[in-house]
């Protein structure tokens, strides 16, 4: 295949480009802002996991005190209507034993409901103090999130720049080459990655292996406008002054 010697030169230009939207597309794929929103979604999660079982927590005792409470009043509405009874001095010696007896049951059945009672709200008390820290921690969480995104963001949003940039060059560039060039060139850099590289000092720039005296020889002896391309990598190699010929 032939080709000026100054497109061949060109072909450089389009591989650096070629190079830098590689860049690109390696970068997007492994940034470590991406491991780091995803870092943070997951404490997100957590947190937010630890609220709701606070939250849980705390509609539990909080149906917890009200039945106790209900149960206070309860026994205490039997206490008020036994003492009434005594008061009203209308019952028989019999029944006047009984209420008393029955008096000093619901006494200590209230006070073991009391006790119950404020051993309740003070687990309530410590809950409800979880809830709080879980709902900080949450809101802390949330916050690192966000700027975690934005961090993400801000590079993708650089990426995207540089790779519409690239873009552009790129097609200003493809129409200088004629069409069985490119073709070569896209095909070796589909298989290869890099499809044209300066040989310099005798050395493929795509592989970078040194090639040897009978290919130098093979090389200086073959025209100018002459595509040539590594043994090695099929890469087309462009010559130069620098390539050591
Ligand atoms: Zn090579």
């Amino acid at each position: 295949m032939k080709a000026d010697p100054a497109v061949q030169r060109r072909l450089l230009e389009l591989a650096d480009v070629d190079a830098e939207l590689a860049r690109v597309e390696h970068r997007r794929a492994t940034l470590p802002e991406l491991t780091a929103v995803a870092e943070a979604e997951q404490a997100v999660q957590a947190r937010r996991d630890a609220q709701v079982a606070a939250d849980t927590s705390l509609g539990d005792l909080d149906r917890e005190v009200k039945r106790q409470e209900k149960e206070v009043d309860a026994v205490r509405a039997r206490e008020d209507r036994d003492r009434g009874l005594l008061a009203g001095g209308t019952v028989s010696a019999k029944q006047m034993t009984d209420l008393e007896h029955e008096l000093a049951t619901l006494q200590r059945r209230q006070n073991t409901l009391e006790d119950d009672l404020l051993e309740l709200m003070e687990r309530r008390e410590a809950v409800e103090l979880d809830s709080k820290h879980a709902g900080v921690e949450l809101a802390k969480a949330e916050e690192e999130l966000a700027d975690a995104s934005r961090r993400r963001d801000q590079v993708m949003a650089d990426l995207e720049t540089t790779q519409a940039r690239r873009d552009a060059e790129r097609v200003t560039l493809v129409p200088e080459f004629p069409e069985a060039l490119l073709r070569l060139y896209e095909r070796v850099r589909a298989n290869k990655g890099i499809g044209a590289a300066l040989l310099r000092a005798r050395r493929c720039g795509a592989c970078r292996i040194e090639l040897d005296r009978s290919a130098i020889s093979r090389i200086s002896g073959t025209a100018a406008d002459e595509v040539v391309t590594c043994e090695e990598c099929g890469a087309i190699m462009v010559r130069t002054p620098e390539s050591g010929l």
